[in-house]
Order: structure tokens, then C-alpha cells, then sequence
């Protein structure tokens, strides 16, 4: 073997000390106290997690604060200020950018990002061109699969499709919808799902994002899904207008989610900033509740989405910090519900990814996190640092704990 962990608890069994035997990238052995010789890192009875997934974030446009006005704070404002920005982005300032922020999703414990990138006539492929190179860069310490999007409308944004080809072609792994900033939502999902089945690409769709809960996008998209027979290669960001739903209606729309296959990503740093801000929904605070879908069988995850930028001006690329906004948001103190969060950054998100030898299991890929806390509940509640992470078993971040200096001492 390469390397041991020893003494590591995993979920759901934390009551048992175990070791990891890691060997060419993989986990070979999971033992109480393995015989074997290999290197050695005692974690001392703290929480091994598989590493986390990060299923959506935008890395073309992080870190543009300096450059963007965020007055009015609403959606409205952030398509228009950072529109204007990107026609000046270049691949080169893309690239520093997007760095930035990949190096801290690395340093909080992400192994797997899908970035969700913009391709449109106002910025052509340089979002694209910026990001590529990093995907090969840090492919030692997280895999980053590119999902392009037309964020300001397709069939209203004559020269966007043919950029959307392009971009497939020049390796962008999926491909990504806006239907609420086009002049015909329903034409361009089907549009989008047209591409999808040509490149053969799973879709993953910014949906329903406002608190009206009336019509909804999602009917269509998962009708589609049906139709063209694309379950379990579908997800949805955002779809705030579920916030809205009594929970009867809220039941109805998990089961034809579940029944589609089709998965859904809660933003919760974005939604908050952005949503309720004005209109008869003023103060509501839009955030879906996935725990409730999670219960019906929808895959659900957590994620990030902005970092830093009018969309939201906030960010550490920690999801575990995203869980912990989650549980607060959305008022959850049950221990298993607490749990469920962080499932939503681990298990759940790598289903909703589709992330193939995924988990703590004897053959899987050793992408694993060590967490200063001994359950996953502790690491949601308490924000638990990562203090080391692992790609394909190679260690990437080392984080010394803290030490208290007493006086006298
Ligand atoms: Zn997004």
C-alpha cells in the first residue's frame, strides 16, 4: 500500500475506529488496525468523509466585485453589471480569476467541481478559454467538469448556439440553460435538449428563479426529460419558485421530479441575497427547501454558484459553510436532517453528478477529506475545518489545527 489513515471514523458508523488502505489512487482496505506496511497519517479518531462535490459554480465570473455595482442588489442589476463587465474579460484575466477560486474550493475539502461557464456573442469562448488550462492544472487535486450556458437568452441572442457548438466542441463536458432571460423559456429548453442529445452531454439548467410560484419551467423540463427518455442526466439550479409552494403542492412537484430523474441544486448563498427582495414576496427568503424533496427521492445537492460578485458578494468556496447556511436557513435541528446537509455536499451531489467510483468503499477512487470534528453533524454544526484532503491518494492540503496559547505557558 501507499499510504494508511489510521483511526478514521466514517458515516455512518462513527463509533468505530477504522483504517483506510490506499494503493495506485485507490482504497484497497477498509480494517480495524491493517497490518500492511505503507506510509503512515494518524487522524486521531477524527471524521473521513469522502471529498466534496461541488455541482455548481461559476468560475468565469467570480472575484468581480471591484469592477461591478451592487446597489439595488437584485438579479436584475447583477445580469446587467456583470454583462458589462465581461465584454472587457479576457482569457487571461479569466484564468487568474478562476485560480483564485479553484485554489480555495481545493484548500475546503472539493475534489469534484461542474463550473458552469457563460458563452454568448458578448464574451464569446474566453470564458472557456480562461478555464480549460486549469482543468488539466489541477486535475491533481479536483476534477472540474465545464458546463456552458447562454445566460442572457439563446433564441433572443442571435450567434449563441453556434457558440454553444463550439464550445462543446472545444471540450465542454455538458451543456446548461437560462430559460428566464429568454424571450421564449419553453423554445429554448427544447433547444438545449436538442444539443444535449446531438453531443450526447447531460444538461444541467439555471430554472424558476424568482418566488412566483404560478407557472413553472420545471413542468416542461421534466416532460422533456420523459420524452426523450434523459433521467438521471438532467439537474436544476435554483427553482426558488418551489419556496413558495404550500406543502401539498411542494409533495406534488417532488414525486414528478423523482419520477423524471431529474435532480435539483439549492443555491443558498445566491438565493438568499437575491431573492425576496421587492414585490408581494418581499421578505420571503427563497430558498427551496430540498431537505422536504430529499424525502421524496430527489436527488438534491448544496452548492456554491457565485463567489464574490453582484450576484453575490460573498464567498470562501466552502461547502461545508453552504450546508451550514442551509440548516440554519431552512431551520433544521433534527441530527438526521443535520446529517441529510452534509449528504447534500457528498453522496448526493456525486449521484447528481453522476461521479463514478465515488465513496468510502473498498475500489473507489481515494478522494477523501480529513474533518476536525468526529460526525457529520458536528462537521455541519461547528463548521469543521478540513485538515487534510486527498486526490486519488495523493494528500493536496495540509491545515494545522489551532493552538489555544494559554498564559503562563
Ligand atoms: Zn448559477
Amino acid at each position: 500500500m501507499d499510504l494508511i489513515l489510521r483511526h478514521a471514523r466514517i458515516a455512518p458508523d462513527i463509533d468505530r475506529l477504522i483504517d483506510i488502505g490506499i494503493a495506485g489512487g485507490k482504497i484497497v482496505a477498509l480494517a480495524p488496525q491493517l497490518g500492511a506496511q505503507a506510509e503512515e497519517l494518524d487522524v486521531g479518531g477524527r471524521l473521513v468523509s469522502p471529498g466534496f462535490v461541488e455541482t455548481h459554480l461559476h468560475l468565469d465570473k467570480s472575484c468581480i466585485l471591484d469592477r461591478c455595482r451592487a446597489e439595488e442588489g437584485d438579479l436584475a442589476e447583477a445580469i446587467r453589471e456583470v454583462k458589462q463587465a465581461k465584454a472587457a474579460f479576457t482569457p487571461e484575466d479569466v484564468y487568474a480569476r478562476a485560480k483564485r477560486t479553484l485554489e480555495r474550493c481545493i484548500l475546503n475539502g472539493t475534489t469534484h467541481i461542474r463550473t458552469h461557464l457563460e458563452v454568448d456573442p458578448g464574451i464569446g469562448l474566453r470564458g472557456l478559454e480562461g478555464v480549460l488550462p486549469l482543468v488539466k492544472e489541477y486535475a491533481w487535486a479536483v476534477d472540474i467538469e465545464i458546463c456552458v450556458f447562454p445566460q442572457e437568452g439563446l433564441l433572443n441572442n442571435p450567434g449563441t448556439e453556434a457558440l454553444l457548438v463550439a464550445a462543446l466542441k472545444q471540450g465542454a463536458h455538458l451543456i446548461g440553460a437560462c430559460p428566464y432571460t429568454d424571450t421564449d423559456p419553453h423554445g429554448q429548453i427544447d433547444r438545449i435538449f436538442g444539443l444535449a442529445r446531438e453531443f450526447g452531454v447531460d444538461i444541467d439548467m439555471h430554472l424558476d428563479f424568482d418566488l412566483d410560484p404560478g407557472e413553472m419551467d420545471l413542468s416542461h423540463v421534466c416532460r422533456r426529460a420523459d420524452e426523450l427518455d434523459y433521467g438521471g442526466r438532467v439537474a436544476v439550479g435554483h427553482v426558488t419558485k418551489l419556496a413558495m409552494l404550500a406543502p401539498d403542492a411542494l409533495s406534488g412537484a417532488a414525486e414528478r421530479l423523482r419520477s423524471a430523474g431529474v435532480a435539483l441544486t439549492v443555491l443558498p448563498s445566491t438565493d438568499l441575497f437575491l431573492m425576496g427582495r421587492s414585490g408581494p414576496q418581499r421578505g420571503a427568503r427563497g430558498v427551496t427547501p430540498a431537505h422536504r424533496l430529499l424525502h421524496h427521492g430527489v436527488t438534491c445537492s448544496l452548492a456554491t454558484n457565485n463567489v464574490l460578485n453582484p450576484f453575490t458578494p460573498f464567498g470562501d468556496c466552502s461547502l461545508i459553510r453552504m450546508a451550514n447556511l442551509y440548516a440554519n436557513i431552512c431551520q433544521l435541528g433534527a441530527t438526521a436532517e443535520i446529517a441529510r446537509c452534509f449528504d447534500m455536499i457528498t453522496t448526493r451531489a456525486a449521484t447528481l453528478m453522476n461521479v463514478p467510483r465515488y465513496g468510502i468503499a473498498v475500489g473507489n477512487d481515494a478522494d477523501l477529506v480529513v474533518l476536525d470534528c468526529t460526525t457529520p453533524q458536528a462537521a455541519v454544526c461547528e463548521l469543521a475545518p478540513v485538515l487534510y484532503a486527498f486526490k486519488r491518494g495523493r494528500r493536496t492540503v495540509t491545515r494545522s489545527p489551532p493552538v489555544l496559547h494559554r498564559p503562563g505557558l
